[in-house]
C-alpha cells in the first residue's frame, strides 16, 4: 500500500527504528534510515533491507542533536511523504543531580528533532497533498517515574508537538500522530535481561514479569515489529482521519 512513498526513518540502524522500517519496506515503501555514525554496516544495512523487500533503500548520517543536521537529512533525502521521528536516548539521574548538558542533549534529540524534520519535510508533503508524521513517544510522554525529568519532559512535549502540527496540517492530506510504546524488547532490553537475572537472583521469565515489565499489566513486552505495525496503520487509508492524538502500545501501562 505504500508503494512510490519515501519513508524517512530517524534513528533507525537498531531497536525500534530498524523494526518501524522493515514494516514500511514491507508494504513497498522506499526507505531511508539514519543514525550519527557512518560505518560500512549502516550502509549495508540498508542494502540488505532494500533487496530483502525490493524496495530502494538509503542510509543518510545526520547527528540528530543538531537542527541543522536535523534539516539536511529532510533536504538530502529529497524530502519525504512519510517521516518517522523514532531518534531518542536516556539518561538516569535525580533532578537536583541530572547534568545540564545530559538534559540538553536529551531535549535536542529527543524533541527538538522532530520540530527540525517536521519543518524541512512539511513544505514536500504539501506540494504532494498527502503526508504522514508519525512520532515515537512514550508510555513516559503521558505519565512520569522519578529519575527521568529530561526524557519524560521530551516525550510530553513529542505529543503537545504532534498535537499541534496536527492543527496546522489538518485537511490537507497530512496527519501527525504519537506512538506510545510501554517496553519494548530491543537489542538493548534484550541485553540487561542477564544483568537484571544476576542482580535480582531471578530466572528469566521471573525478572521479566516481576521486576522489568511491573508497570505493564499484561507482563510482556510490545515488540518492534508491532511499533512497526502501528506505524503501517496510521500511514493506511483507514488512518486518514486520525491526526493529532497518541496511540499506546503499552500492555495498559496507561490505564492503570
Ligand atoms: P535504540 O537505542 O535501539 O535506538 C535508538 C536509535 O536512535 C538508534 O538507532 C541510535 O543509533 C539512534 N540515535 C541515538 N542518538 C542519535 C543521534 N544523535 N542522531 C541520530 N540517531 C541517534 O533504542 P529504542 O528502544 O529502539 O528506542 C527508539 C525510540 O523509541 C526512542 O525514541 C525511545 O525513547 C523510544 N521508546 C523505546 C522504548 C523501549 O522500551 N525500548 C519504549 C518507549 C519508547
Amino acid at each position: 500500500i505504500l508503494k512510490g512513498k519515501t519513508a524517512i526513518v530517524t534513528g533507525s540502524n537498531s531497536g525500534i527504528g530498524l523494526g518501524v522500517a522493515e514494516e514500511l519496506a514491507r508494504a513497498g515503501a522506499d526507505i531511508v534510515l539514519n543514525s550519527f555514525t557512518d560505518r560500512p554496516e549502516d550502509h549495508a544495512l540498508a542494502a540488505r533491507i532494500g533487496s530483502n523487500f525490493g524496495i530502494k533503500a538509503r542510509y543518510i548520517a545526520a547527528d540528530m542533536s543538531r537542527g541543522d543536521a536535523c534539516r539536511a537529512l529532510v533536504e538530502r533525502a529529497g524530502g519525504c511523504d512519510i517521516l518517522v521521528n523514532n531518534a531518542g536516548i536516556q539518561f538516569v539521574a535525580p533532578v537536583d543531580e541530572f547534568p545540564a548538558e545530559k538534559w540538553d542533549q536529551i531535549i535536542a534529540i529527543n524533541l527538538s528533532s522532530a520540530f527540525h524534520t517536521s519543518a524541512a519535510a512539511l513544505p514536500f508533503m504539501r506540494q504532494r497533498g498527502w503526508g504522514r508524521i508519525v512520532n515515537i513517544a512514550s508510555a513516559h510522554g503521558l505519565t512520569a517515574s522519578p529519575f527521568k525529568s529530561a526524557y519524560i519532559a521530551a516525550k510530553h512535549g513529542v505529543v503537545g508537538l504532534s498535537k499541534t502540527v496536527a492543527l496546522e496540517t489538518a485537511g490537507q492530506g497530512i496527519t501527525c500522530n504519537a506512538i506510545c510504546p510501554g517496553y519494548v524488547l530491543t537489542p538493548l532490553v534484550e541485553a540487561q535481561i542477564p544483568d537484571q537475572m544476576k542482580v535480582h537472583n531471578m530466572d528469566r521469565e521471573t525478572v521479566i514479569r516481576e521486576v522489568m515489565l511491573q508497570r505493564q499489566p499484561s507482563r510482556q513486552f510490545a515488540t518492534t515489529e508491532q511499533i512497526g505495525g502501528t506505524t503501517l496503520f496510521l500511514c493506511s487509508p483507514a488512518a486518514d482521519q486520525i491526526t493529532g492524538t497518541t496511540i499506546s502500545v503499552d500492555g495498559g501501562w496507561t490505564a492503570l
